[in-house]
């Protein structure tokens, strides 16, 4: 019996258990201690930053930006409308209002000149603008250079991002501050976790003093903020460690499969694989984009016939704008989300498939062919 083959399942060996099982043997279980301490300087120093902050989820890092970068109610933030739910939702958080702008019908990331409309529009209008939060989609970069070009804070969501590059520059290392997500499906887990990446000092104090309930250094709980349980514990450091050391292993074997995709694919007509120019991807989740008038079959299809050999698959996210949480929100569109979300499949992309799991998918995608 052939087990389950998921789109991007935790990559585990030996090496998280040692690091799992020394730090509990070091008597620092909990909350902090130095696997949380060498974890955000490592992975400060992959995203080329100078400060990080380790917290509970990839959500908790997008709230705790926003905040300490002075979101608030009245503000609009603009988010892209491809992207998970946890984007828009940490907008909402702080009582500011997220408004969705369209994708780029290349990668699935932000149209940069719409964002730039938007941004007008809003202004026009009397709005403030108190941030964008582009999505590193799927793994490859957006167009941060674009971005920062508007004259609005650009917080990063790198939550799929670790790893990836654009014009050399690392994901995490662009605008005033990054996101990143240890969830259990991303590049690298903790099981839950996540981090906030910044070069801003005062920026980074702040998330970890309101990370900790915002208690003041004092022996009797003095609070003179609203603070949260959002900090990272020991433990699950030192499992991120782990999984750090072996990033560009698992990042090589993401794109060898992203290559053996495009190989399959290519004299396919009508199908192609998103973002697939971007070379600095991560390959966190190879996508296919499916025209049924030229290829005679659509993503569905495909999604179907592989769903019946045990083999995961996923439409891309469903645009924000079409979210019954989101119908009221504003939005500037060009359809190009809603295009994506019709003829995109994501694959099974994981670090952890081996041999004899990627010929199952490979032969079951030829079968199909
Ligand atoms: C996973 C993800 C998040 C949230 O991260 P969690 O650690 O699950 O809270 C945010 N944004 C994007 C784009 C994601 O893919």
């Amino acid at each position: 019996m052939n087990s389950r083959i998921f789109l991007s399942a935790p990559d585990i060996s030996g090496t998280e258990e040692r690091y799992l099982v020394n730090a509990l043997r070091s008597g620092w279980v909990a909350p902090v201690g130095p696997d949380l301490d060498a974890f955000e300087a490592e992975v400060a120093q992959r995203c080329g930053t100078a400060h990080a902050v380790g917290v509970s989820s990839g959500t908790a890092a997008l709230h705790l930006a926003l905040l300490a970068m002075g979101v608030g109610p009245g503000d609009t933030v603009i988010v892209p409308t491809l992207t998970f739910a946890a984007t828009a939702n940490a907008v909402v958080y702080t009582g500011a209002e997220p408004v969705f702008v369209d994708s780029e019908p290349d990668t699935g990331n932000i149209d940069a000149a719409l964002a730039e409309r938007a941004v007008a529009d809003l202004r026009r209008e009397g709005r403030r603008v108190a941030a964008v939060v582009p999505v590193d989609l799927f793994g490859t970069c957006a167009d941060h250079e674009s971005l920062l070009k508007v004259d609005v804070p650009l917080l990063e969501d790198a939550a799929e991002a670790l790893g990836a590059t654009r014009d050399g520059r690392p994901a995490g290392s662009f605008g005033r501050a990054a996101a990143l997500s240890f969830n259990g499906n991303k590049i690298i887990t903790t099981s839950g976790g996540g981090m906030l990446v910044t070069d801003d000092a005062a920026l980074a104090e702040r998330c970890r003093h309101l990370a900790t309930q915002a208690r003041q250094p004092v022996p009797h709980y003095e609070h003179a903020d609203v603070g949260y349980n959002y900090r990272l514990s020991n433990l699950l450091a030192a499992v991120g460690r782990a999984q750090l050391s072996r990033l560009d292993g698992m990042l090589a074997r993401r794109r060898q499969l992203r290559e053996r995709y495009a190989k399959t694919f290519a004299g396919v007509p009508g199908v192609r694989i998103v973002g697939d120019g971007e070379h600095g991807s991560n390959c966190w989740l190879t996508v296919v984009a499916v025209e049924e008038r030229e290829s005679g079959w659509s993503a569905e299809a495909l999604g179907e016939h592989l769903a019946r050999h045990d083999i995961e698959t996923r439409p891309v996210w469903k645009p924000m704008h079409r979210q019954p949480v989101y119908r009221q929100a504003r939005s500037w569109l060009t359809g190009a989300a809603d295009h994506l979300f019709a003829t995109g499949l994501a694959l099974p992309s994981g670090s952890q498939l081996g041999d004899a799991a990627q010929r199952r998918v490979f032969d079951a995608i030829d079968e199909f062919l």
